[in-house]
């Protein structure tokens, strides 16, 4: 099972197709998940190809957890979140549906519990918690 470059993801990194781009530095890029199982819910994918974890190069892994955590301070600041999970998923058994490397950043609220998958937010809505997300960036630094 190798990597195909034809992935919806791969097609948003050159472009083809619109994304809500949160943040992004040389090795990883952030965007909005277009069916958000919490308010907030982005991607953080490598640039370079990988269909997942278990191909993944180190240094794949390693810029993508940088980002991960940069994400999680600032999706947890946008909604005042007082945690934030990770998921990550590989191969269609263990739950991935497109096959580049991602990893999901959801702000936690106690007691809430995440949506379930699969519909599509608004795209207003989606624009409204992204500028959210990057206003709380320009404050990381
Ligand atoms: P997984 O492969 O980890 O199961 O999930 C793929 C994720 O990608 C899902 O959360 C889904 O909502 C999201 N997704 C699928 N297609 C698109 C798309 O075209 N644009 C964006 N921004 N997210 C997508």
């Amino acid at each position: 099972m190798g990597y195909d470059s034809d992935n919806i993801f791969a097609k948003i990194l050159r472009g083809e197709i619109p994304s809500e781009k949160l943040y992004e530095d040389d090795e990883t890029y952030v965007f909005m998940d277009i069916m958000p199982r919490a308010d907030g819910h982005c991607l953080v994918i490598p640039k370079s190809p990988a269909r997942n974890m278990l191909d993944a190069s180190d240094a794949q892994l390693a810029a993508c957890l940088r980002t991960v955590r940069r994400m999680g301070h600032a999706v947890m600041a946008a909604f005042d979140a007082g945690g934030v999970t990770v998921q990550q998923f590989n191969e269609a058994p263990g739950g991935q549906e497109v096959f580049h490397l991602h990893y999901h950043v959801l702000p936690r609220h106690d007691g809430v519990k995440l949506r379930p998958p699969g519909k599509m937010e608004d795209m207003d809505v989606l624009r409204a918690n992204a500028d959210k997300i990057r206003a709380a960036l320009a404050e990381l630094d």
